[in-house]
């Protein structure tokens, strides 16, 4: 709820500047604190009052909507406010950064998001030159997933223009002031709010904040300064990635308008199910069959891990259903140093149309029994 300022100070809502100066004098000598009997949380109330009605402006935002600009602004919220419905251009206009930076972590193979998903790792100011950011879903095997792997995508992209070298202007011809800007790169326009109207500036259409354009525009680009080409480009993917998981490549998305910042490539990693293993977090799950005699006696089995067989020791006496670690046989950690392991489960194999002598061996063994 908005503070009542008017009842703060104690004046009508017609009150002069000199009565509500006056009123604020009496309650802030009054609850000043540091005076005997002095209260801070009023003072700092009264005080707040003051600042409002005592500025025209402020007052008059506050008599329509029950608080200023400054206060919605403060409040986090232009979302609740049906002036700034509009709200991307309202952005670029005022060239905020959203959260802009880079964040995240990035290294050669760029940044990896848990099932982001395409674009959804940040939000950034979009500026009109800069060029879209593209995907691309690329299928990797569960060994190239636990060994990394690259992968070259043929991208179909706008990319920079070579007869103008992105800049639009027709070889030859040069770039001159842009007549609906007149050269300022930007445009002014009142903008009606709620809260009251706004000068706002937006970039300019024509000349995209340049403030220039090309005297003649360049006949292969149009004066867009980019192009549609095939390009091939080569993805390393880590070791250790997540079906699901998205690459951000950064600037190898399409060029920008005229020069401007590339977007970003990102892609979309899908690990194909493999037959042999599975994964649990960084550890592979795989089953091994025995005999029932390696069972009963034990024995050494080659076992599949995903960098090539290895022996694993079969005591004797195991039993159907058993698990064997083999430590370190995993999935490579995608952001430590080492691996997982990997988990063998022994299915123990009842012999199934035994010939003669087998079947004579093992009716002694019962009657021994
Ligand atoms: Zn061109
Ligand atoms: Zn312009």
């Amino acid at each position: 709820m908005p503070k009542d300022y008017y009842n703060i100070l104690g004046v009508s809502k017609d009150a002069s500047d000199d009565e509500i100066k006056k009123a604020y004098r009496k309650l802030a000598h009054q609850h000043h604190p540091d005076k005997a009997g002095g209260n801070e949380a009023k003072f700092k109330e009264v005080n707040e009052a003051y600042q409002v009605l005592s500025d025209k402006e402020k007052r008059g935002q506050y008599d329509q909507y029950g608080q200023t600009f400054e206060q919605a602004q403060s409040q986090g919220g232009f979302s609740g406010f049906e002036g700034f419905r509009d709200f991307s251009s309202y952005a670029e206009g005022f060239d905020f950064n959203f959260g802009g930076g880079q964040g995240g972590f990035s290294d050669i193979f760029g940044d990896i998001f848990e099932q982001a998903g395409f674009g959804g790792g940040r939000t950034r100011g979009r500026r009109r030159h800069r060029g879209e950011d593209i995907q691309v879903d690329v299928e990797i095997t569960f060994e190239e997933m636990a060994g990394g792997a690259e992968k070259e995508v043929e991208l179909y992209k706008k990319v920079k223009c070579s007869r103008c070298e992105g800049e639009g202007v027709e070889p030859g011809s040069k770039k001159v002031e842009c007549e609906k800007c007149r050269g300022e790169g930007q445009i002014r326009t009142a903008r009606r709010t709620i809260l009251g109207t706004f000068q706002q500036t937006t970039v300019c259409p024509e000349c995209q904040g340049e403030g220039k354009i090309p005297e003649k525009k360049c006949k292969n680009c149009g004066g867009d300064g980019r192009v549609r080409e095939y390009e091939k480009v080569k993805i390393k993917i880590p070791a250790g990635i997540k079906d699901g998981q998205t690459i951000r490549l950064e600037n190898l998305g399409e060029a920008g308008e005229r020069g401007g910042e590339a977007g970003d490539l990102y892609v979309n990693v899908h690990v194909l199910p493999d037959k042999r293993f599975s994964r649990d977090g960084d550890d592979i799950h795989s089953e091994a069959k025995i005999s029932f005699s390696q069972a009963a006696l034990g024995d050494k089995i080659s076992v599949e891990t995903i960098g090539g067989e290895v022996k694993l020791k079969i005591p004797s006496g195991t039993q159907s259903g058993e698990v064997f670690r083999l430590k370190g046989h995993g999935v490579k950690h995608l952001s430590r140093f080492g691996h997982g392991d990997q988990y063998v489960r022994i299915q123990v194999e009842t012999p199934k149309n035994l010939n003669r002598e087998q079947k004579e061996l093992l009716e002694r063994l019962q009657e021994i029994k």
